[in-house]
């Protein structure tokens, strides 16, 4: 038997515990839909019935993501757009309810981060991270919401970080960003419930085979002592971060909103010395 831990495959959602068609005939828009975390929360959602919108700037990182989807017997529309940009914004989203139909899920994943010491952290620098992040997440939820409110509501899954409220070295743009978002998860949470709009957040842990996990632990050879201090004993997946998303996006969360689901295997928690528990001496 699988240990109830132990990751599901990273293949894109092949494996969850949801009903195949949970989403079916719902249609999910989804930044940064194409790589990384993104195409993964795509593929999840498709295998789960869900007609898909990929949205990002440049359309090859998109294309491939789309053509797995049909290929799965999926339904994909891609879209070219720049999230600080609200017209390219707001021509995405009509041409993705025109396409698909109503809007009903959105997940503001797409992000731009890198590791900068705070001291030598650019103008420029600064100023894109939170416009991408933050600003970029609002223009997309202001965007949807009109939609949404007029066909009878909607979720919206916002992507911040463990980071938001311990703070983290080197990432001063996108801790503070991502801090932003998690507020805005909440405040829109309280206008847009009585539209019927859910407003939630998932906080991935480092997540395995990702750029993010390379620049940290993967291309600096600690990954094993970073996972030795996570009490899961292991990086986090795309899968785990995905499924979280189907929750958030299922009629199983039919009344959660504003919340953030940490999915991190426990590495934010103050459990740095846990690994030397057995050197405690007994009684
Ligand atoms: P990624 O592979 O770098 O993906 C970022 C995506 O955002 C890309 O598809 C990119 O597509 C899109 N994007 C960037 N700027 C954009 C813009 N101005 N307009 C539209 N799209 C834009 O990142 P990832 O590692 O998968 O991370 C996905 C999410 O998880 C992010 O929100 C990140 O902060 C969060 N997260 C990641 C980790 C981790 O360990 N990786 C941990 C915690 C949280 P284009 O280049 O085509 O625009």
């Amino acid at each position: 038997m699988t240990p109830p831990n132990s990751p599901p495959p990273s293949s894109g959602g092949a494996s969850s515990a949801f009903r195949e068609d949970c989403l079916e005939g719902q249609v999910a828009l989804i930044t940064g839909g194409g790589t990384g975390i993104g195409r993964g929360i795509s593929l999840t959602l498709a295998r789960h019935g869900a007609r898909i919108a990929l949205a990002s700037r440049d359309r090859e990182h998109l294309d491939p993501t789309a053509e797995e989807i049909r290929e799965l017997g999926g339904e994909a529309f891609v879209s070219e757009l720049d999230v600080r940009d609200r017209e390219t914004v707001k021509a995405a989203v009509d041409r993705t309810r025109e396409e698909l139909g109503p809007i009903d899920i959105l997940v503001n994943n797409a992000a731009g981060n890198f590791l900068v010491r705070a001291e030598e952290l650019s103008e420029g620098g600064w100023k894109a991270v939170v416009d991408i992040v933050l600003t970029g997440t609002f223009n997309l939820s202001q965007a949807v919401f009109s939609h949404m409110k007029e066909d009878g509501g909607g979720s919206i899954v916002n992507i911040t970080t463990t980071y938001t409220e311990t703070g983290a070295p080197w990432m001063a743009h996108s801790g503070a960003a991502k801090a932003g978002v998690l507020n805005l998860t909440r405040t829109l949470a309280t206008e847009w419930g009585r539209h019927g709009i859910r407003v939630n957040a998932v906080a991935p842990g480092l997540v395995e085979g990702t750029e993010g996990a390379r620049r940290l632990v993967e291309s600096i050879g600690v990954k094993e002592e970073f996972e030795r201090s996570v009490p899961l004993g292991r990086l986090t997946t795309v899968d785990d971060v995905a499924h979280a998303i189907l929750f958030l996006c299922s009629s199983a969360a039919a009344d959660v909103t504003g919340v953030e689901i940490v999915v991190d295997g426990g590495a934010s928690l103050g459990g740095k010395f846990a690994q030397i528990g057995d050197r405690i001496p007994k009684g």
